[in-house]
C-alpha cells in the first residue's frame, strides 16, 4: 500500500481538489491511502473561533460562518447541483460543531481546542471524498479516530502503537481507495485529540508503519526538499536524495517541509518518504531513503524566525553548573519552551528559545531571583548543515550575530537583523 498525504495548501480551493482528483489520475490510485489536512488556513480560522469562544466574544458566530461560508464557496464550485448529498453531510459537521460549541462544559482549553479544530480536516475530507465519488473516483472515507489511539493530553497527544496496530491491521483491506483525516486521533474515551500543529504528515507515517506500506509520499506546492526555504533564501534547490537522519535533522533544526516526528516512524520500518509537487506530480522529487548521500551534497540553510535569546549569569560571580542548569532545564520543560541552541561559560549561560504556548514575563521574573537576566526578543536563528566559508559568509552579512557556535557538520548563529 502507498500513502499519499495532501497538505491544507493543496487542498485551498475547488481548483486545488480537481487538482488532488487529477494527480491521483496521473499516478494511480490502487492500494493507496490517503490523508488529508484541513483545508487552506482552516486550521487557523478555527482557532480563532476556539478563542472567541473562550473570550465569550460577540464574534463566535460569525467565526464560525466565516468557515462555512468559506467550505460552501468551495462546494459550490464542485458540485453542480445545489442538492447534491455532499451538502448534508458536510452540514452535519457544521451542526455537531454547533451542538459542541452550545453544550460543551469542559473549562480545559486544550481539550475544547482539539474538540473544534479536528472539524476542519473531517469537513476536508468528507467534501474530497464525495468529490472523488462524483468524479467516478470510488473510494472509502475513514473517521480516522476509529483508527489512532492516542492519550489524553490534548493539542499534543501521544500515540498508541499497540492499538493503534490493531485497529489498522484489522480494518484496512488493500485494493481499495481510501480517505482519511490527518493530524487527528482518539483518547480512551473516544474524545478527539490531536497531534500537534501540522501533524498529517505524522499520520501518514503511522499508518505507514502500521500497514508496512511500500512507501509514503507527502505531495507540497514546492518541487521537493529544497537546501533552503524559498521565502527566505535565493537560489534554493533541489535535493534529489537525503539520508532519514540528515532528514530528521533538518526538522529538528526547523526545516518546515516535513513534520519532525514523521521521520523515526518510516526509518525504523525502512520505508521511503518521497516528497514531490503536486502541480508536477510525474518529476522525481525528493526520495528520503537509508543510508543515502546528500544528493547534490550542498550546504543546507534554516532559519527561524522569532527566537528569544536569554542570556543568564550568576549575580555573585559564581560558577552555573549542573544544577543551576538542571533547574534552568526544568523550569524550560514547565514553561513549554522549546530550546534550539545553547552555549555557556564559566558564569554565563546562554539559550535561544521558541516561546510556543507561554509568555516569558513569568518565567524571566522566576529566573531574576537567582540569574541576572538578560534577553533579545525577535532574534534569528540560522542553521547550516555541511557549511562552508561562503555559505557562512552569506548568512552574516549585513546582520549583527549575537552568538556563533560550530560543529562538525553544522554551524548556528543567532542574529538581529
Ligand atoms: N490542519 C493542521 C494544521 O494546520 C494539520 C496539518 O495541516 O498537518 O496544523
Ligand atoms: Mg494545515
Amino acid at each position: 500500500m502507498k500513502l499519499f498525504k495532501f497538505g491544507g495548501a493543496s487542498v485551498k480551493d475547488a481548483d486545488g481538489i480537481k487538482n488532488v482528483f487529477s494527480v491521483l489520475e496521473k499516478v494511480g490510485h490502487e492500494n493507496v491511502l490517503l490523508i488529508i489536512s484541513a483545508m487552506g488556513k482552516t486550521t487557523n480560522a478555527l482557532e480563532v473561533v476556539i478563542q472567541n469562544y473562550f473570550e465569550k466574544s460577540d464574534a463566535l458566530n460569525a467565526s464560525v460562518q466565516e468557515v462555512r461560508k468559506y467550505h460552501n464557496q468551495i462546494l459550490m464550485e464542485l458540485f453542480e447541483e445545489d442538492n447534491h448529498p455532499v451538502f448534508s453531510a458536510v452540514n452535519a459537521h457544521f451542526k455537531e460543531l454547533d451542538y459542541f460549541l452550545n453544550h460543551n462544559k469542559s473549562p480545559n482549553y486544550n481539550f475544547v481546542y482539539d474538540q473544534i479544530v479536528s472539524f476542519g480536516e473531517l469537513i476536508s475530507t468528507t467534501i474530497v471524498s464525495f468529490y472523488f465519488n462524483y468524479r467516478g473516483l470510488k473510494n472509502n472515507w475513514l473517521d480516522v479516530r476509529q483508527f489512532i489511539k492516542t492519550d489524553a493530553t490534548y493539542r499534543d497527544a501521544l500515540v498508541d502503537w499497540e492499538q493503534t496496530q490493531k485497529l489498522i491491521t484489522k480494518q484496512i483491506k488493500k485494493k481499495n481507495l481510501y480517505i482519511t483525516q490527518g493530524f487527528i486521533g482518539s483518547d480512551e474515551n473516544n474524545f478527539t485529540t490531536t497531534l500537534g500543529r501540522e501533524g498529517s504528515d505524522y499520520t501518514a507515517a503511522i499508518f505507514a508503519y502500521c500497514l508496512n506500506a511500500e512507501s509514503v509520499t507527502i505531495w507540497k506546492d514546492v518541487p521537493g526538499v529544497l537546501n533552503a526555504d524559498p521565502r527566505f533564501f535565493e537560489n534554493a534547490i533541489l535535493l534529489n536524495q537525503i539520508s532519514y537522519r540528515e532528514a530528521i535533522e533538518l526538522a529538528f533544526y526547523g526545516a518546515s517541509v516535513i513534520h519532525p516526528k514523521t521521520l523515526q516512524p518510516l526509518q525504523r520500518k525502512e520505508i521511503p518518504l518521497f516528497v514531490k509537487s503536486f502541480l508536477n506530480p510525474m518529476l522525481p522529487g525528493t526520495k528520503v531513503y537509508k543510508h543515502v548521500d546528500l544528493e547534490p551534497h550542498t550546504s543546507c540553510f534554516i532559519v527561524k524566525k522569532n527566537q528569544l535569546l536569554i542570556s543568564l549569569s550568576s549575580i555573585d560571580f559564581s560558577f552555573i553548573m549542573e544544577e543551576n542548569i538542571s533547574e534552568i532545564f526544568a523550569l524550560f520543560h514547565q514553561f513549554k519552551m522549546k530550546v534550539s541552541l545553547i552555549q555557556n561559560s564559566a558564569i554565563s549561560f546562554s539559550v535561544c528559545l521558541e516561546v510556543i504556548f507561554c509568555n516569558f514575563t513569568e518565567l524571566k521574573s522566576i529566573l531574576a531571583k537567582k540569574f541576572k537576566v538578560s534577553y533579545n526578543e525577535n532574534v534569528s536563528l540560522y542553521t547550516i548543515r555541511h557549511f562552508t566559508e561562503k555559505a557562512a559568509q552569506m548568512v552574516e552579512e549585513n546582520k549583527t550575530v549575537l552568538v556563533k557556535q560550530i560543529s562538525r557538520e553544522t554551524m548556528q548563529v543567532v542574529t538581529k537583523e
